[in-house]
């Protein structure tokens, strides 16, 4: 199956490009006048029923209005018309969307850990992603072998799920991954007292980043060094690798270290190339997108988008997506510097494609099932029956919004992703306007905040 679908005409006249959109009249749902209330009752097979929203399970093809009933934390039935007799708990969905949770393969959430020579902080799981509907992250490389085990005190600590892509530097995400001397790869292979078997599922894949050098090559520090150990680490154990990735002319005796080959040659299918609209030479003078990378997506190599603080371009997106070359993965890359700067959320994050012209449900596709995939767990990512109730229930805000890049520059859309609730497992961790809330009036007792809301003795 041809894995790249062209647009059609959603970037007409490129009218987003510019000044020249069409003011489009704000429209919110649940600005619309119809309140929505939860309806209660003492007993029924289902703990939950999300009734009458628009389902979006690309992993599941469904694009319609369906109910969902959740039960036991786990998706219980999807259907039309599932009746409300048979639940506890019914929210009312109707005009707005019901996704899988969503699935964030970029974010820094080793909030322990900083690292000075980035200058960066990085950000709290829970905060940060439950939000914006994402119930599954990967940590990108923040922690390495020898930090390993302080994230995976994070890790427990939090209330969402988090996996990681683990740095091949030894560790984790400072200026040593400049230094091949601390890419340990005996204590990465698997089995025995390896990372690996020490902390099973936890791992879903490795991660090559920021590898300069920052002093020229020789024996020690060659040209491919990083790529090179964390595909061996990732060939060992049957796992993708993440590159953060830049190219490097000629030195010496050394040949030029070229993107063509990272994603054509020395990465394998499945293998992840993060930031890939940030750097205009991927563009050539035509303004078209270079040929490999089409070559490469073919034979599956991946595009993450990982926006960050500097890796997201309108002048190279527009340019990609106008040519039909959409990303596989939505991800945000989310550090303090992102979180503060354009990237924003994971929402905020996906609005920008729906703006550039990509479908509704691609955007989903690449923040649901694509990620689920690329990580190697199909299980998430989707609303199948048997599934984890990670669920995320959003609206399609239409007006006028405008989007930051990287490069200071503005853009004028006219859509905006808002998410209203998240589930987590079937519980809800995410509700600040009261979806899955009675009004107050109707509570003979008023109990007490718990779970996510609950602060020092319940402040
Ligand atoms: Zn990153």
């Amino acid at each position: 199956m041809k894995r790249r679908r062209f647009l059609t005409g959603s970037l007409a006249g490129g009218a987003l490009l510019g000044a020249g959109l069409d003011a489009v009249a704000p429209r919110s749902v649940l600005a619309a006048g119809t309140r929505k209330t939860v309806v209660l009752q003492p007993n029924g097979k289902y703990d939950f029923l999300l009734k009458g929203g628009h389902v979006i399970d690309p992993a599941s093809n469904i694009s319609e209005i369906m109910d969902v009933a959740i039960a036991g934390g786990k998706i219980a039935a999807v259907d039309r018309n599932l009746p409300a007799a048979d639940a506890k708990r019914t929210i009312d969905a109707s005009g707005l969307y019901v996704s899988p949770g969503l699935i964030d393969i970029h974010v820094h959430v080793f909030y322990t850990f900083t690292p000075f020579y980035y200058l960066l902080r990085f950000v709290v799981a829970d905060d940060v992603c439950l939000p914006a509907g994402v119930t599954t992250c990967v940590d990108a490389g923040s922690a390495g072998i020898d930090t390993f085990p302080q994230f995976m005190e994070i890790v427990r600590k939090s209330r969402m799920r988090i996996l990681a892509f683990i740095n091949i530097s030894a560790p984790g995400m400072d200026m040593n991954e400049h230094d091949p001397l601390t890419f340990k790869i005996p204590p990465m292979l698997p089995g025995g007292e390896g990372i690996f078997a020490k902390y099973p599922g936890a791992i879903v894949g490795i991660k090559s980043a920021h590898y300069g050098p920052r002093v020229p090559y020789d024996a020690i520090h060659t040209p491919w060094a990083s790529v090179e150990a964390a595909v061996e680490v990732g060939r060992r154990n049957d796992l993708p690798v993440m590159f953060d990735f830049f190219a490097r002319p000629a030195e010496g005796n050394w040949p030029a270290r070229t993107y063509r080959d990272l994603v054509l040659e020395k990465g394998r299918p499945g293998d992840i190339h993060t930031h890939f609209l940030s750097k205009p030479p991927y563009i050539d003078e035509n303004g078209k997108v270079a040929r490999f990378f089409v070559e490469a997506q073919e034979k599956g190599f991946v595009f993450d988008v990982g926006h960050g603080g500097g890796s997201f371009r309108w002048d190279v997106a527009i340019p990609f997506i106008e040519q039909g070359f959409k990303p596989d993965t939505i991800s945000t890359d989310l550090h303090a510097g992102a979180l503060l700067g354009a990237a924003v959320s994971m929402t905020n994050v996906m609005s920008k494609f729906l703006c550039l012209g990509m479908s509704l449900e691609d955007v989903i596709r690449c923040s649901t099932a694509n990620p689920a995939k690329v990580i190697r767990r199909p299980e998430l990512g989707t609303l199948k029956v048997g599934s984890t109730a990670d669920v995320a229930v959003f609206e399609v805000l239409t007006g006028e919004f405008d989007y930051r890049d990287a490069g200071m520059g503005k853009l004028h859309g006219n859509k905006r992703i808002q998410n209203h609730l998240t589930m987590f497992g079937g519980e809800v961790a995410f509700d600040p306007w009261g979806l899955n809330s009675p009004f107050w009036k109707d509570m003979p007792q008023r109990p007490r905040p718990s779970g996510a809301d609950a602060g020092m003795d319940g402040d």
